[in-house]
């Protein structure tokens, strides 16, 4: 069965995407040039609406993926299409118009916001750059915007460094809804935030996708936050899906030993729910002497000699939850078989 089957509502169809990079390093006296495979062979559809998460550990390709949705880098092989439309062919103009539909958040919102621009001016520029409104009408839109985020009309009179992390954090997401986007893509928007400021910014994002319909592309590092965030998860492990399925089965039924270990790490308050955890050995390979066969290999407590030589296929494992295991693949196999 397709990973993009019965999916009728599908957004964005992402088709054996890949992305590496040229990379030369210092060895002994000399230099070698080595490609980092940033995302490899990744297949996976989004539906309008939807609350996406992927998630991986750093190094694991995610915001490189985030990147080439948001279409900021182009693709080594693979597709991405949006509604119809290949965005890795997009000219500048069409560029530029798939970005009045799609738009992105980052960590640090100095890296959007000019730190000698007040405010006001930042909002109004991509009024003016993408819908060609007039003064009034921006000066009308930027308190709208600010409103929408939950800070105050006066805000516009300031710059970037005299807010809070947070504050500036809501004028990155109202900067990207400006342009009335139907996607946007939050990397790792909230990671650097304080938890308590987090769980505010988190709440206003849900505020604002069952207010403005909104389909998020939610990328970070933390499983806890994208399990209550999220509707959908995808596991990226170096640059590939290690399992994707709805959140709420993730947590409670996942089933690549990667996922396990992941959840199996949550600390959780709740007794009853208290998982034994898994302690996974070693580091996360570089991503420059990926490991042969599977990704996880050296550090899986299931692996068997085939993991070593053959990289395992992101296989239907139920109902829309697809799982890239050998191991697990030929469980379902012989179960298959006695019924
Ligand atoms: Fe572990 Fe092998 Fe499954 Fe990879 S394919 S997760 S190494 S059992």
């Amino acid at each position: 069965m397709s990973i993009l089957a019965g999916n009728p509502e599908e957004l964005i169809r992402i088709t054996n995407l890949k992305k590496s990079f040229n990379v030369v390093r210092r060895k002994g006296l000399g230099i070698e040039h080595k490609k980092l495979h940033a995302v490899n062979d990744v297949s996976f559809s989004i539906s309008a609406s939807q609350s996406f998460g992927i998630v991986g550990e750093s190094g694991s390709g995610k915001s490189t993926l985030g990147r080439l949705i948001f279409g900021l880098e182009r693709p080594t092989a693979g597709t991405i299409h949006y509604g119809g439309m290949e965005v890795n062919g997009l000219s500048e103009d069409g560029l530029h118009a798939y970005w009045r539909d799609i738009q992105i958040v980052f960590q640090d919102p100095f890296s959007s916001l000019n730190p000698r621009m007040r405010i006001g001016d930042a909002l109004s520029e991509p009024l003016k750059n993408f819908l060609g409104m007039d003064r009034h009408a921006r000066s009308v839109r930027a308190d709208e915007l600010l409103d929408l985020v939950g800070l105050p009309k006066r805000t516009i009179k300031h710059y970037p460094h005299e807010l809070s992390g947070g504050q500036r954090q809501r004028v990155a997401i109202a900067a990207a809804l400006a342009v009335n986007p139907k996607i946007i893509i939050a990397d790792e928007a909230v990671s650097a935030l304080d938890v308590s400021v987090q769980a505010q910014i988190i709440n206003l994002l849900s505020d604002l996708r069952r207010q403005l319909g909104l389909t998020y592309i939610f990328v970070t590092h933390d499983l806890n936050l994208c399990a209550y965030f999220c509707d959908r998860i995808a596991v990226l492990y170096l640059g590939q899906i290690m399992e994707i399925c709805e959140a709420d089965k993730l947590l409670s039924e996942p089933r690549h030993p990667y996922t396990q270990a992941l959840i199996s790490a949550i600390p959780s308050v709740n007794t009853e729910n208290r998982r034994e955890r898994t302690i996974l050995g070693g580091e996360i390979p570089s991503p420059l002497d990926p490991p042969t066969g599977c990704p996880f290999q050296p550090r899986c407590p299931y692996a068997i000699p085939r993991c070593k030589e053959q990289r395992p296929r992101l296989e239907e494992t139920g109902e829309s939850h697809l799982v890239a295991c050998h191991v697990v693949a030929d469980e379902l196999n012989s179960i298959k078989e006695r019924s």
